[in-house]
């Protein structure tokens, strides 16, 4: 007879495993072993009895959504969404120290690309509810779990598709938990976790600068590529003002009294400095943004073209997608006009309730120092397409990490890796917070 695993085996296991499955998503190419991580994914909830759904929303892009309802669980209660994708960002192998599909374990590290986005958490998913199927315990309700294609593009053939053809597999849940959340962040020795309640909205514009087109010889009061270059300048250079919700006062509020120094919302990202790549995130979601980032125009230098374009990331605050894009209009004038070429909504819910209790208790069960946080996040996550249904989500996929480390920065970073010790950390707060969520 061989011994059962526990909890801890499997939660490295799995991950390395789902790091050695490619999953770099392209973009419009697509994501080539989606559809093998997921099935490893559907054979781990097999194994113990929880049976699943594969969906491709094209060739290959493959979802999974199962009904976890464990005798004993009260089938009254709205089920409690449990997500994570599969998909990871490219990775070029001769910037890192380790190949980044190796799944190297290292100085008690897990190395590899999806190490901290996302295959972290599926991992702490998997071991720690085949941990208690194997125990018997319950949950407190229903759990549906869901593990997306195509989150790292914007989710188009995950979580997008799957809310837009078959939103009854996620719509019935009250609330859901995924990422990015649940991390500790320390400051002069006090451990914050912070809890993802809000996200920014996107708003990738193209712009379009129409003109008269000629000889580039002649005189021309009406170049498009003038006219775009000073639009173009006019929203890179623009200040746009602070607008400050609940999740970032209250994430404020508690820097401020673990640095024990007044931090302004103006001066927010020079004041957070010292927090590292935190403070980059916590500065972008003080206000709207707009960065340029792309631009087109022209095929020879004396001919002056009949068009120009241009590409801006826009992001904007929760409550204020109507600001934002009052305020794009009048800084392109009247000679450029813009076409939203991807827009997603913003997202926020309050830092109260049941559930957010459930988390606090679960952290502070296993760091009796934990102290929870919300804040909002800069970019998009699955979230987006689950709070179109109505379902409240939060990022919390919980990691206790050591104090030095740069963790905001792994993310679709270089030498992505997660501490051995923060994946079982991660296993029991989940285990502790499905007994009450
Ligand atoms: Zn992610």
């Amino acid at each position: 007879m061989s011994t059962p695993p526990t909890v801890h085996d499997e939660v490295v296991t799995f991950c390395r495993d789902l790091i050695r499955f490619d999953t770099s998503n392209f973009g419009p190419d697509g994501a080539a072993g989606e559809r093998e991580a997921t099935e490893y994914v559907a054979a781990q909830l097999d194994e113990v009895g929880i049976s699943s759904t594969i969906l491709e929303s094209a060739p290959r892009r493959a979802n999974l959504v199962a009904h976890w309802e464990p005798e004993g669980c009260d089938r009254s209660l709205p089920p409690l969404l449990i997500h994570g994708h599969t998909d990871v960002v490219p990775a070029v192998a001769a910037d890192w120290q380790v190949d980044p599909f190796a799944g190297e374990i290292r100085d008690g590290y897990l190395w590899g690309r999806g190490a901290v986005d996302m295959k972290d958490f599926d991992a702490i998913i998997l071991a720690t509810i085949r941990e208690r199927v194997r125990s018997g315990r319950a949950t407190r309700r229903p759990i549906r779990l869901v593990f997306t294609a195509d989150e790292e593009a914007g989710g188009r053939f995950g979580s997008g598709w799957l809310g837009a053809h078959h939103p009854d597999l996620v719509a019935d849940c009250s609330e859901a938990i995924g990422e990015v959340g649940g991390f500790s962040l320390t400051l002069n020795q006090r451990r914050l976790y912070l809890i993802q309640t809000a996200e920014k909205g996107i708003a990738w514009l193209n712009l379009i600068a129409g003109g008269t087109a000629g000889h580039g010889s002649m005189r021309n009061s009406d170049n498009p590529v003038t006219n775009l270059a000073a639009a173009v300048a006019r929203i890179g250079n623009y200040r746009w003002p602070v607008r400050i919700r609940p999740a970032q006062q209250q994430f404020l509020e508690a820097v401020e009294s673990a640095l024990g120094v007044p931090i302004s919302a103006d001066t927010a990202e020079e004041s957070l400095a010292r927090l590292g790549s935190i403070a980059r995130m916590v500065g972008a979601t003080m206000s709207n943004t707009a960065n340029p980032t792309m631009l087109q125009a022209g095929y020879k230098v004396n001919v002056i073209p009949g068009a120009a374009t241009a590409g801006v990331d826009g992001r904007f605050i929760p409550g204020f997608e109507d600001e934002f894009y009052a305020t794009i209009t009048e800084l392109l004038g009247d000679k450029v006009r813009y076409e939203v070429a991807t827009g997603d909504i913003a997202v926020e819910t309050g830092f109260e309730g049941d559930l957010v209790a459930a988390m606090t208790s679960a952290l502070q069960a296993e760091d009796p120092e934990a102290v929870t946080v919300p804040f909002m996040m800069s970019g998009g996550t699955d979230a987006k397409a689950w709070s179109k249904l109505g379902v409240r989500c939060f990022g919390f996929a919980p990691l206790r990490l050591p104090p030095e480390l740069d963790f905001v920065s792994l993310f679709h970073g270089v030498d992505e890796r997660v501490p051995i010790e923060s994946l079982e950390f991660g296993c029991r707060v989940l285990d502790r917070f499905l007994d009450e969520a």
